[in-house]
């Protein structure tokens, strides 16, 4: 029998998550107001965080990572805690989070495993013994951070098609070409670079590509710009140039010319993160539009009252409810189940990005004027969730992968 009710231990982190945000968190968001408000005060003239936010940023990360937050989820054999907390109870301290803190800069610090790119994500588990030792306390501690480079401006859902290349020169590999779109790239200290070192076994996308811990040094491999999106002045995004930056082979993640086999360790849990949070923030946005109908008044009663107020948080719940059962009965099947639930792992991705988007749009709907403001901060949320429709496989590419698992006979949805 199935039980998707919270588990002492999660009630347990729960609380301390919360003693932990009213401490540290509450008194950055006093101190950042105006730059919380505004964001020509949160980003500098070229679209980074300004120094002040970058600091207290890290701030954040290794007070977490002090409080034993940061390392939470990462697996045992890299020092963390994933084998006390897995997928249910990713799923469940994410949604919980997002559900009561929204879209809070400060505490999306707290757990980078998000993004498998930051603490101990599982991608990790590729470095070569020696530089596990000498890199994870700096990456356990957040005092060094990490983005993910795969994606390219002619490779995005094709990656198959990346130009980048690193060519052997003696017991150094040495590689060119440009990465885009990489979360944290801006801020980081090294970037997983994946890079074709065999073209043959490309041609035949039978391997040929692999992944290498770049450090940003400054020169050869640095983030060359910003990227703005969805109408702010500045992001998390980046672009890296690597202009023949030069690593050791000990710097190889994985296997050579196997690098996705390394990156797909992480995948997986960062689908259920980005899942978590979309159920969540649709929760938070309902709460917001709930509040707002029982005050707002029309035609001389609340808008609550009114029978197109109401079918539209109708509409709100099946989504939230629909999202949230997928999402944790694919968690406890990748808990549970030997083998890896693909498809599934597609449908919460696909699902609970365009369900959260729609939530919160039809709750922006219900707050009229207001809902557009940024008083309310739905419309951050708005842009958030429509975000997420992107990376990590968009939404069409998850249909594929449901597409192609149904028809090699994976018909089962127990
Ligand atoms: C906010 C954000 C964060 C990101 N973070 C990272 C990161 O940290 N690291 C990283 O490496 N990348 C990152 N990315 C890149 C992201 O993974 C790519 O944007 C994504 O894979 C899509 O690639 P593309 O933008 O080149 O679109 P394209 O691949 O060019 O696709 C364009 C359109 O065609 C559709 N399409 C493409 N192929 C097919 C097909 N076979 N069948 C049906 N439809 C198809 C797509 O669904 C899309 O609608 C991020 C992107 C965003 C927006």
């Amino acid at each position: 029998m199935i039980n998707f009710s919270e588990p002492e231990e999660i009630k347990e982190v729960l609380a301390s998550l919360d003693r932990f945000i009213e401490v540290e968190i509450k008194p950055l968001e006093k101190k950042f107001a105006k730059e919380l408000e505004d964001e020509r005060y949160l980003y500098d003239e070229n679209g980074y965080f300004t120094k002040e936010i970058q600091e207290a940023l890290k701030d954040v990360r290794m007070k977490s990572a002090n409080a034993g937050f940061y390392t939470m989820f990462g697996m045992p054999e890299l020092g963390g805690n994933g084998d006390q907390f897995g997928p249910v109870a990713v799923a469940l301290i994410y949604e919980s989070l997002t559900k009561k803190y929204g879209e809070n800069l400060f505490v999306d610090e707290i757990f980078p495993v998000g993004l498998f790119t930051g603490g101990l994500t599982p991608v990790l588990l590729g470095l070569q013994d020696e530089l596990k030792e000498k890199m994870l306390p700096e990456l356990a501690s957040g005092e060094s951070l990490l983005c993910f480079g795969l994606s390219e401006p002619e490779a995005g859902s094709d990656v198959w098609s990346m130009k980048t290349k690193a060519v052997k020169d003696g017991d150094h590999w040495v590689i060119n070409g440009t990465k885009q779109w990489i979360t944290n790239s801006p801020y980081a200290d090294y970037a997983m670079i994946f890079a074709i070192t065999d073209l043959e076994l490309v041609a035949n996308r039978k391997g040929g590509i692999s992944t290498f811990l770049v450090p940003f040094d400054g020169e050869t491999c640095v983030n060359s710009s910003v990227i703005p999106y969805l109408g702010s002045i500045g992001s998390r995004i980046g672009t890296i140039s690597l202009d023949n930056a030069r690593v050791h082979e000990s710097y190889i993640i994985g296997e050579l010319h196997d690098g996705f086999g390394a990156a797909l360790h992480g995948v997986d849990i960062g689908r259920v993160v980005m899942a978590a949070q979309c159920v969540g923030t649709a929760q938070w946005a309902l709460d917001i539009a709930l509040d707002y109908a029982k005050q707002r008044k029309t035609f001389g009663v609340t808008i609550e009252n009114h029978q197109a107020v109401q079918m539209q948080f109708a509409e709100c719940a099946m989504d939230i409810y629909a999202g949230r059962n997928m999402l944790l009965h694919c968690a406890w099947k990748m808990e549970n189940q030997e083998k890896l639930p693909l498809k599934e792992i597609s449908m919460i991705k696909a699902f609970t990005t365009e369900m959260g988007f729609r939530v919160v749009d039809r709750c922006m709907q219900i707050c009229g004027g207001m809902g557009l403001t940024n008083e309310m901060e739905l419309e951050k949320a708005w842009r958030h969730m429509r975000a997420t429709r992107v990376p990590d496989g968009t939404a069409e590419i998850q249909r594929r992968t449901i597409a192609r698992r149904l028809l090699k006979g994976d018909q089962s949805f127990n």
